[in-house]
């Protein structure tokens, strides 16, 4: 039973390769030669990290912020809020919203809150409306708190 189990744990490898002096390991059951194929065709055109300077790799969830792309690990781009999408197999960006925005930036395009749910089936992405909060009851919830209200001006 334990040998059986070992050799089906011994199916999956571990492939091993460098680029700009980073290792990248993957673990899966391709042959060495196919994958050092697929890492030396698509590292030149991966998007880069702009935080860790990592390569970003396909099916990575991205933050963007502005002209910055992010690994979405607390890590790399801890604000979820900078959400956009995945990266595919050239290395594109498949956006989770209209013309690439980040879900911040599509909150404030649609005024509406938006809240994210995973699951096998990839990410689903909801919008719903923003219940309306005056500035006074703001103001009056962070002096219960203790804390000074922003300025108003
Ligand atoms: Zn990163």
């Amino acid at each position: 039973m334990v040998e059986h189990f070992i050799r089906f744990l011994k199916r999956e490898t571990v492939q091993e390769a460098a680029w700009n002096g980073e290792v990248y390991r993957f673990r899966g059951k391709g042959t060495k030669e196919g994958f050092d194929k697929w890492f030396n065709e698509y590292a030149p055109k991966a998007p880069v990290c702009t935080s860790c300077g990592k390569l970003i790799f396909p099916g990575d969830k991205v933050g963007i912020n502005g002209d910055e792309i992010m690994h979405l690990t607390m890590d790399c781009c801890p604000v979820g809020a900078f959400y956009a999408g995945e990266i595919d197999q050239n290395g594109q960006l498949i956006p989770a919203f209209e013309g690439g925005l980040s879900m911040g930036m599509e909150s404030l395009r649609t005024g509406q809150g938006i809240y994210m749910t995973y699951d096998k089936k990839g990410v689903s992405v909801e919008h719903f409306d923003i219940p309306e909060v005056t500035q006074d009851e703001v103001s009056e919830a962070l002096k219960q708190q203790r804390l000074t209200p922003p300025p108003t001006s």
